[in-house]
């Protein structure tokens, strides 16, 4: 088993095998985790939020809140992880966006010098060779964020409790980058970046994958 923590703020990436079980978790609780995946041969095949939640809805396996499939983008569009154990339950699966310049100079008025999930995510994939153009949508571990009168975006504290997860099973070879969120400034993380811990293990019962696995 492999296991990496995320020092608060910061990005890390890890491969996950197909077959292999992806755990992200909130070490001390109330942090949100912004993951990014791309297939590991080809990073151009990456995460796609709308895709998967239209496709999530449709299948009868998930809601915008929460989803079982992760799709990659047309045209690839096959499915990349699936949540196979989600104590938490909530996720922002409709958006796709991150913590970035924008969200940072438009919500709160601060114009540069923030740490983002986007800088993280660019960070994490570069000793891959990944063109960091190529950082995806991401999917938003342990966010509960809702939308008011059609037209307020609010953000509320993460429900994780310290250690609490979210295992994926890899359905393709990805690679997985993972952004401690380093937001300050909303509620999501308690106004405090905290840790987060990224494990890869074999199976979900712990054998080791099979052939091509
Ligand atoms: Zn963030």
């Amino acid at each position: 088993m492999e296991r990496v923590v995320i020092p608060a703020g910061e990005g890390r990436a890890v491969e996950v095998r197909a077959g292999r079980v992806l755990r992200i978790e909130a070490m001390d609780g109330l942090q949100v985790a912004d993951a990014a995946f791309v297939a590991l041969h080809n990073h151009r095949e990456g995460y796609h939020a709308g895709q998967t939640v239209a496709l999530n809805m449709l299948a009868g396996t998930g809601t915008m809140r929460r989803v079982t499939t992760l799709w990659s983008r047309p045209p690839y569009e096959r499915p990349m992880l699936t949540v196979i154990d989600d104590p938490v339950g909530v996720h922002f699966a409709w958006n796709g966006g991150r913590c970035s310049r924008g969200v940072y100079a438009v919500r709160d008025g601060i114009e540069s010098g923030h740490r983002t999930c986007q800088d993280n995510l660019e960070e994490a994939v570069r000793p891959w060779g990944m063109d960091p153009d190529l950082v995806p949508d991401v999917f938003n571990v342990f966010m509960f964020t809702d939308v008011e009168d059609e037209r307020r975006l609010v953000f509320r504290p993460s429900p994780a409790r310290p250690g609490d997860y979210i295992d994926l099973r890899a359905e393709i070879d990805v690679l997985a980058a993972v952004s401690a969120c380093p937001s300050d400034t909303s509620a999501t993380n308690g106004g405090a970046p905290k840790p987060i811990a990224l494990e890869v293990r074999a199976t979900d019962d712990g054998d080791e994958p099979g052939p091509g696995g």
